[in-house]
């Protein structure tokens, strides 16, 4: 019989993604936008943090109460999945690898674990995108570093790479289908192809002959992935001028505390170098782990502040239990990490404006959206405009000279609007 299927997407641009290759799979029911409608609810989650797997744990109970049938697939499927379905919490385990099953399993009336293995590799292609002007496309799953903080690894694999010929197939398609900005998803995309002796930046220099791909956006690198094949297309126009390189930390002791692969001072001469190419640099941070004493976090505030950086995902330690860092004893009091957290985000946020307000170069911009009145899009540095316009320009690209640097973002009025 014919259901009505509700996605729910929890955690990062991956699990947007595969949540998109789920619906292409489903042949037999119908796809509802409408949660209180659904017969099934799929839950793509995420188990990043022990809050993740709380705030999955709080969604499941909502929706059971209305009878509703529970599939769970991502991340949580693999650390949390086994005992919610011991516990008939769900009807069932939908593990990464079985996704073309998903059609099969929500016809039949039997409950089902088919957590499958974290050895796969999806190649199937996603060719449109609801509600998106940029498409996204996956490259890469899994990861081989062993951050002390992080589960990931555990939940999504080693690193394995999509075959480059499929991935340019995959992006000859959305550029027929009308996209022309693509954003490079995957675990770990850094670590494309290793295995396969190819890099990203080989894997890039194939996608800029595409000529229909106006912008090549990319999901998080590490510092040590942005080697010469790399270097060779940073002055390609269709790369965006913007690159978010995750640091964690600008302290070396922090970073061996924190099993990263990376060193402050290389991570500095690599920051300052793409900043110089006229780059906007964005980084993940993690404040307070155990060991950021007030010695060592002040000497990371120097080093911080030499990094130019534009944009920032900063978070307060959480511990994520099964890890490392989850065992360490050390914690730093709430109200120190909060004040941390914030001097970061105030030194980024005048960074980034200041860098906006120096910025000569026109801006290109790729409107998605149109909100409270005005249209909003970014531009190549991933800074936030503004548009007022009579005219509907939604999903179209527009080329900036003329505009206003507000503290937040900028704006412009087009023409008829002046
Ligand atoms: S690089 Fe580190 S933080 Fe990122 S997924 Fe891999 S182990 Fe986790």
């Amino acid at each position: 019989m014919k259901k009505k299927v509700y996605f729910k997407t929890f955690g990062c641009r991956t699990n947007i993604y595969d949540t998109q290759l789920l619906k292409t799979y489903i042949k037999d029911h119908e796809i509802t936008q409408n949660e209180q409608d659904a017969d099934v609810i799929v839950i793509n989650s995420c188990t990043v943090t022990n809050g993740a797997d709380s705030g999955l744990r709080a969604y499941i109970n909502s929706v059971k109460k209305s009878g509703v049938k529970v599939i769970l697939t991502g991340c949580g499927a693999i650390s949390k999945g086994r005992d919610f379905f011991d516990k008939n919490e769900i009807f069932g385990v939908l593990g990464a690898s079985n996704k073309n099953k998903i059609n099969d399993l929500i016809s039949q009336d039997k409950a089902f674990y088919e957590i499958g293995d974290l050895k796969f590799i999806d190649t199937k292609i996603v060719s449109n995108y609801e509600n998106h002007t940029k498409a996204f496309v996956k490259i890469q799953e899994g990861c081989d570093f062993a951050c002390s903080y992080c589960i990931i690894p555990s939940v999504r694999g080693k690193s394995r790479s999509v075959p480059s010929e499929e991935i340019i197939k995959q992006i000859k398609l959305l550029a027929q289908n009308g996209y022309s900005e693509v954003v490079l998803t995957g675990t770990n995309i850094g670590s494309y192809g290793l295995k396969d002796k190819t890099t990203l930046g080989k894997l890039l220099q194939e996608i800029g002959k595409i000529s229909s791909i106006k912008r090549v956006r990319l999901g998080s690198l590490e510092p040590a992935q942005i080697d010469e094949s790399f270097k060779e297309i940073l002055n390609e126009t269709w790369l965006e001028k913007h690159l978010h390189i995750a640091l964690q930390h600008t302290h070396e002791k922090m970073l061996r505390i924190m099993r990263r692969r990376s060193h402050t001072q290389n991570d500095l001469a690599l920051f300052n170098e793409l900043s110089q190419k006229g780059f906007a640099l964005g980084t993940d941070f993690i404040v307070a782990h155990p060991g950021e004493s007030e010695i060592i976090w002040q000497e990371a505030l120097e080093n911080f502040k030499h990094f130019n950086l534009t944009h920032i995902h900063a978070f307060i330690f959480s511990p994520r239990d099964n890890t490392h860092s989850a065992s360490m004893k050390e914690r730093i009091n709430g109200d120190i990490a909060k004040e941390r957290l914030n001097i970061l985000k105030e030194i980024v946020a005048k960074n980034n404006y200041k860098f906006r307000k120096n910025q000569k170069d026109t801006l290109e911009i790729l409107v998605e959206s149109k909100k409270d009145g005005f249209y909003e899009g970014y531009d190549q540095f991933f800074n936030k405009i503004k548009i007022a316009s009579k005219e509907d320009i939604a999903k179209q690209w527009i080329n900036i000279k003329d505009y206003d640097c507000l503290e937040e973002y900028n704006f412009t009025r087009l023409d008829d609007e002046k």
